[in-house]
Order: C-alpha cells, then sequence, then structure tokens
C-alpha cells in the first residue's frame, strides 16, 4: 500500500541575515531531516513545545514554506517537484486550518460566498449548483442557514473555526493539516470541534496531521503520535505505546508534566533542566542534552539517529532504558 503521504528527510532551515547588507549571520534549523508516512483516514499528531518546529514542519508540507531539502509526497505525487500550477492542484488535495480561523477568513465575504469561492475556482460547482454544495458543506460542518449568509466577525471562536473546516472541506481534500485548531477555544467547545474533526474523519476518510502541544487532545485524536524537540522528531510510536511508554525522557518529561487526569497514576518524574535553547544555536551531540537528567559523555558529541526500539522510533543513545526508569535511579547510574 503506498502511503497517502510520506516525507523523506523533510529539512527547513532559515537564514538570518542582520545589518545594511543584510549579511547571513546564522541559520535557524527550525525543522531538520524528518522522515514520516500517514495513511489515509489515519491521524498522526506532531507535539512538542513551542518554537520547536511543528508549524513549520505543517506548512512545508504544502511547500507555504518552500523546504530546503526533503521530499513530500502525496500518494504518487512528489510535491516538492511540482510546478505552480501542479502545486495549486495538489493543494485542493491538501488543506490547512490554523488556530485563529479569523485570520484566514475574509471579513467582506459572507460564509456561503468564503465556501463558494474554492468551490468555483476549482470547478467542483457551477453557478447553478454552488448553493446546494455550500448547504451541504454548512450542513456536514454543524452550521445552519442561519451562519450562511453572515460575517465572522458575527461569530463564537468555535463557529468560526467549523467555517474554518468546511472552507477546507470544499475541494475534497484526502489530508487536512490541523495547526494547534482548537488552542485557542474554550475546553467545551475545544471537545465539540474534535469531535467533529473524528465524525468528518469516518464519514469522509481524511487523514490528519494534527500539530498541537495539548497532549490530552493528542491523546484523544491520534493514532500515531511524532514527537519534535528543536527540529527534529525525537520519538514516533503508535499513541497509546507513547503515553504508556515514553521511550525519549524528553516525551517522558512532556507526558509527566501534563495535567492528568488522575494524580495517583504519577510517576517518578524525570527532573529537566532550564527551558528550550534557540534553534539558531544548536547544542552539539544530542540537542536535549542540556536538559537532560539522563546525559551520559557520549550524549554531548554524538547525535542520536532515529532507531526503531520495539514498536516505536527513537532517537536516544538510552532508549532501552528510560521505560520504566525511575528518576533517582537513573541518576544514580550516572
Ligand atoms: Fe538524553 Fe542522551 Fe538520550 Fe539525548 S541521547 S535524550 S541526552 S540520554
Ligand atoms: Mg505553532
Amino acid at each position: 500500500m503506498t502511503a497517502l503521504l510520506k516525507t523523506e528527510g523533510l529539512t527547513k532551515h532559515f537564514p538570518v541575515r542582520r545589518g545594511v547588507l543584510r549579511r547571513q549571520v546564522g541559520t535557524v534549523q527550525a525543522v531538520t531531516d524528518v522522515s514520516f508516512e500517514l495513511g489515509s483516514n489515519e491521524t498522526l499528531a506532531i507535539v512538542g513545545e513551542s518554537g520547536c518546529g511543528k508549524s513549520t514542519l505543517g506548512r512545508a508540507l504544502l511547500r507555504l514554506h518552500e523546504p530546503s531539502g526533503g521530499k513530500v509526497w502525496l500518494q504518487d505525487m512528489d510535491v516538492t517537484a511540482l510546478d505552480k500550477r501542479g502545486l495549486r492542484e495538489a493543494r485542493r488535495h491538501m488543506q490547512i486550518i490554523f488556530q485563529d480561523p479569523f485570520g484566514s477568513l475574509n471579513p467582506r465575504m459572507t460564509v456561503r460566498e468564503t465556501l463558494a469561492e474554492p468551490l468555483l475556482l476549482h470547478g467542483l460547482a457551477t453557478p447553478a449548483t454552488v448553493r446546494a454544495e455550500t448547504d451541504r458543506l454548512i450542513d456536514l460542518c454543524g452550521l445552519s442557514r442561519w451562519h450562511a449568509e453572515r460575517y465572522p466577525h458575527e461569530f463564537s471562536g468555535g463557529q468560526r473555526q467549523r467555517v474554518g473546516i468546511a472552507r477546507a472541506l470544499a475541494t475534497r481534500p484526502k489530508l487536512i493539516i490541523c495547526d494547534e485548531p482548537v488552542s485557542a477555544l474554550d475546553v467545551s467547545v475545544q471537545a465539540q470541534i474534535v469531535n467533529l474533526l473524528q465524525d468528518l474523519q469516518s464519514e469522509l476518510g481524511i487523514a490528519y496531521v494534527f500539530i498541537s502541544h495539548d497532549l490530552a487532545v493528542v491523546r484523544h485524536i491520534a493514532g500515531k503520535v511524532a514527537v519534535m524537540y528543536l527540529g527534529r522528531v525525537v520519538e514516533e510510536a503508535a499513541t497509546e505505546d507513547l503515553f504508556d511508554a515514553p521511550r525519549h525522557p524528553y516525551t517522558r518529561i512532556l507526558i509527566d508534566s501534563a495535567p492528568r487526569p488522575d494524580p495517583t497514576a504519577i510517576r517518578h518524574r524525570l527532573p529537566v533542566k532550564g527551558g528550550t535553547p534557540s534553534a539558531l544555536a544548536m547544542p552539539p551531540g544530542c540537542a536535549f542534552h542540556p536538559r537532560c537528567p539522563l546525559a551520559i559523555d557520549r550524549c554531548r558529541s554524538v547525535r542520536p539517529e532515529l532507531r526503531q526500539v520495539g514498536q516505536s522510533r527513537v532517537a536516544c543513545h538510552l532508549a532501552e532504558k528510560v521505560v520504566g526508569m525511575e528518576a533517582g535511579r537513573a541518576e544514580a547510574e550516572n
């Protein structure tokens, strides 16, 4: 089976320029060497702290940020090799929704006009059928005809996100990249939007790349998870495996520091040092070593490759030891 979406070594580095001559003084390594596969109807979550490169990755998939290296495949189509016209056609099948749908909705267009635009542009409706098609999208996303003739500023955040989703669906995409789609919403509204996305997936077979820093939401929606740290995937696993037995120290710290429904289930926590370093000054060896409670000498000079450990892929020299390890024992072994 060919994957619906596949990346090979996807990389996006931004030059940093300063001064009148705009001389390059450094490089932000926003995304480096990211490879994964996603099937139809599947959800892959990309998680990590802000600044870890997850949004850049989402945009690079669509070439909203032009990758600096690597490949993106949509089924048999090499997205990275497409010319402008080909890319426009490909984007019909790969849509993106953002945290703040307001920023991407035209304030002067009603919902119906907003939905009609891509339909007519891509020849998916004619002036004769466009009304029925926009009604279909409005129904699919749990909006009413009342919404159809109104403007984005008249809606709540949750309703606006429904409009954003309806517009993404207009072109009948196979894949939607969801960049923190519920982060700006109240918790009760978050659940409604997450449920809507899940219903749409089972009804239409859409795949999602779900970018989020919220592990509770990710656990609920995603079948597999890729954890990013400073631009690289450090662990990728089926959601259950990742939450039950995180193998990368950073994954474990993320999970342990998230609010959990059952406080009695707390494991011994691994202590984390300091904040995220800048992607401008990447630490040598394992980029996590300055903060890692388990770091050994080798971690400071040798970068761990992403490799298969059990059912997961993990980039850590000590991945075999992390599962079941308690913080006190880990430090004693160092
Ligand atoms: Fe920590 Fe070393 Fe593993 Fe990096 S490779 S996460 S520094 S133990
Ligand atoms: Mg972001």
